[in-house]
């Protein structure tokens, strides 16, 4: 085996068939690592920063004003989930009614551009703690940007049975992670679930916060509208390294 691991390491970039896992983890003998090669990843929440709150949205044409309570409410994301679920499954709600809201749903005026402008400067993902079942008719219209989030558990009968975390603290992690890369990391977030996530980037950002998560995190900057956000990514990522 180890014989092999050396043809393989030595073996030509050209011949495809050479190329392993032993090559790709051997250090690069031309080129450098150097900040000049540092490449930007822009960390972008979903609800609240590029389309509404889904589930604000879904519990005012339902009628069911519990299900508006939104991580900016309740810190405690699995206690949240939790009472959502049993409250869909007491008015028999099942998935396909929820896509029917989310289809009508569109993304937030200008988020559209934002990203645009975002994806032809830097690499973008979207770090939220939606599901990709609800998120499909939302990334449709946003020209299917990259999002890491999570699973819905659905019965046979439609009626959503339970929620997978790909990962706890995933958005943290995922930023720790790039950074561990050398990439370097601008987030933009607006609720609790976001502070970990913005305190692990180079740089963080508030955006439209509810009063009650400004005052408790003062530390990061606030921005209100698209304008000013690309503003202050442009500025951060020229700034360099961690900051607030
Ligand atoms: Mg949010």
């Amino acid at each position: 085996m180890k014989a092999a691991a050396h043809v393989v390491v030595e073996a030509r970039a050209s011949s495809t068939s050479a190329i392993g896992s032993a090559a790709i983890l051997r250090p690069m003998r031309h080129g450098r690592e150097t900040e000049g090669h540092l490449v930007h990843i822009l960390c972008l929440d979903l609800e609240g920063v590029l389309v509404p709150e889904i589930w604000i949205e879904f519990a005012d044409r339902v009628g069911i004003p519990e299900l508006r309570r939104t991580t900016r409410d309740e810190p405690d994301y699995d206690r949240l989930m939790q009472g959502r679920l049993e409250r869909l499954r007491q008015a028999g709600l099942g998935l396909p009614d929820i896509e029917r809201v989310i289809a009508t749903i569109a993304p937030l005026p200008g988020a559209g551009d934002f990203l645009a402008w975002a994806r032809e400067r830097y690499q973008v993902v979207i770090l939220s703690d939606t599901f990709y079942e609800f998120a499909r008719p939302l990334m449709r219209q946003l020209d299917w940007p990259t999002l890491f989030c999570h699973r819905l558990e659905v019965g046979a009968d439609g009626l959503l049975t339970g929620y997978q975390l790909r990962i706890r603290d995933h958005k943290r992690l995922a930023v720790a992670a790039f950074r561990a890369l050398k990439f370097r990391t601008v987030a933009a977030g607006d609720s609790y679930n976001d502070t970990a996530m913005l305190g692990e980037a180079d740089h963080g950002i508030l955006f439209s916060p509810p009063d009650n998560v400004a005052r408790e995190f003062p530390q990061y900057p606030v921005v209100r509208d698209y304008a000013t956000l690309r503003d202050r990514v442009a500025d951060m990522f020229a700034q360099g390294g961690q900051g607030t």
